[in-house]
C-alpha cells in the first residue's frame, strides 16, 4: 500500500509547492473565507495550511487519509490507466506517504476538534481529540523524509519558496473572498485582506502584478452568449511591467492554454504592429467563462492544459474582445 501510494505521490507531488497546491484547493472546496499558509524551510521542513472552512467529521478523518483505490493497481497497464486519468481523492493519501502529515479539524456541529494522522507501514490512520476552532488544518513536515532521491530534486529554500508564493498569487487573482496569509519562517512575507468590492479588488490586482500594471491596464469585460472574458490587458505601448504576469483562468482554475495564449499574443501582436513597435510579450490578468459542459479540465492533473469543444469559436471570441479593448488604445 505504501508503494502505491509513493507511486502515486510521484506523480502529483514533485515540490512544496505541489503539496500546497493540494492543500489550499481542499481549504478553497471547503468553503475556506481565511486562509494562514505557514512554510518553513521552502517547504521542505514545514508546510502549514490553515483554514476556517466547514471541516471535516469526526468519523470522516481517518478516511480522508485513505486511498480509494488503492487495491486496484496491480499491473502496470492499471497503474497506466489511471495516471492518464490523474489521480483524485487521493491527495491526503499521497502525501502521508512521503511525509509527516498531521491533519485536525471541527465542524461548526461538533465540540470538539479531532486529529489524525499515519504511521508505520500499515498507513492505518490513528486519531486523537485535539484542540481547533471549527476549520481545518493540515501540517505537513519533512517532506520525502523517506523518499531521498526526491529529496535531493528539490532547488534551494529561496527557489521552493517561490513556488510557493507564486501559486498563492494564482489563487489570490481568482479567489478574491479569501483573505490571505503567507509566512515563511515565522515572517510575515503576504497579507491579501478579502477583496470583494471593486475597488478592494483594483488594490490586491496592484499587490499581486504591480502598482503600474493596476492603474494602466485596459479593463476587459466581454460576453458573447454564453461567453464571458473579463480581466485586464496592459496596452501595448507599454507592456513593460514587473514579473510575468500572464494569468488565465478558465471558469476559475488557472490555464496556460496555447489557444488562448495564441489569440492573446495575436491580439496583442496586432497593435504592436499598428504602433510600429517590435514584438513584447503580452501583460494581463484574463477570466474566460463557459459553460462546463464546453470544456474538459484536468486532462493531466498536474497540468494547465484544457480542452475545448469549440476550440475555433472560443479562440475566436477571445480574439474579438482583446482586438476591441486594445483599439482603444490606437494612435
Ligand atoms: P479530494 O480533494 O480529491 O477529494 P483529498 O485527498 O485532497 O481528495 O482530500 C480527501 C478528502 O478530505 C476531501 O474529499 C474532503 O472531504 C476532505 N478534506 C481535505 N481537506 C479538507 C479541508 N481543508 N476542509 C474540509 N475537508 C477537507
Ligand atoms: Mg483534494
Amino acid at each position: 500500500i505504501e508503494l502505491a501510494n509513493q507511486i502515486a505521490a510521484g506523480e502529483v507531488i514533485e515540490r512544496p509547492a505541489s503539496v500546497a497546491k493540494e492543500l489550499l484547493e481542499n481549504s478553497l472546496d471547503a468553503g475556506a473565507t481565511k486562509l494562514h499558509i505557514d512554510i518553513e524551510q521552502g517547504g521542505r521542513r514545514r508546510i502549514l495550511v490553515r483554514d476556517n472552512g466547514a471541516g471535516i467529521p469526526k468519523d470522516e478523518l481517518a478516511l480522508a487519509l485513505s486511498r480509494h483505490a488503492t487495491s486496484k493497481i496491480s499491473s502496470l497497464a492499471d497503474l497506466e490507466a489511471i495516471m492518464s486519468l490523474g489521480f483524485r481523492g487521493e491527495a491526503l493519501a499521497s502525501i502521508s506517504s512521503v511525509a509527516r502529515l498531521l491533519l485536525t479539524s471541527k465542524t461548526a456541529e461538533q465540540q470538539a476538534a479531532w486529529q489524525a494522522w499515519v504511521e508505520g507501514r500499515d498507513m492505518q490512520p490513528k486519531l486523537a481529540p485535539a484542540s481547533h476552532p471549527t476549520g481545518t488544518s493540515v501540517d505537513v513536515q519533512d517532506l520525502f523524509f523517506n523518499t531521498p532521491a526526491r529529496r535531493k530534486f528539490l532547488r534551494t529554500d529561496k527557489t521552493e519558496f517561490g513556488h510557493i508564493d507564486e501559486l498563492i498569487r494564482r489563487l489570490a487573482l481568482v479567489h478574491h473572498q479569501v483573505e490571505w496569509r503567507l509566512t515563511h519562517n515565522g515572517k510575515s512575507i503576504r497579507h491579501y485582506p478579502p477583496a470583494s468590492a471593486p475597488q478592494q479588488r483594483q488594490q490586491r490586482l496592484a499587490k499581486i502584478c504591480g502598482q503600474v500594471f493596476a492603474e494602466r491596464a485596459l479593463e476587459v469585460d466581454h460576453g458573447i452568449a454564453d461567453l464571458r472574458l473579463q480581466g485586464w490587458i496592459a496596452p501595448a505601448a507599454e507592456c513593460r511591467y514587473q514579473g510575468d504576469v500572464q494569468y488565465m483562468y478558465v471558469n476559475g482554475r488557472m490555464m496556460r492554454d496555447r489557444l488562448l495564449q495564441h489569440a492573446v499574443r495575436q491580439a496583442y501582436g496586432e497593435q504592436l504592429q499598428q504602433l510600429g513597435e517590435s514584438e513584447r510579450v503580452p501583460t494581463y490578468v484574463l477570466y474566460l467563462e463557459l459553460p462546463a459542459n464546453e470544456v474538459d479540465v484536468n486532462v493531466h492533473p498536474a497540468k494547465h492544459e484544457v480542452r475545448f469543444h469549440q476550440a475555433r469559436h472560443v479562440h475566436d471570441f477571445v480574439l474579438a474582445a482583446l482586438r476591441e479593448v486594445l483599439q482603444q488604445q490606437a494612435p
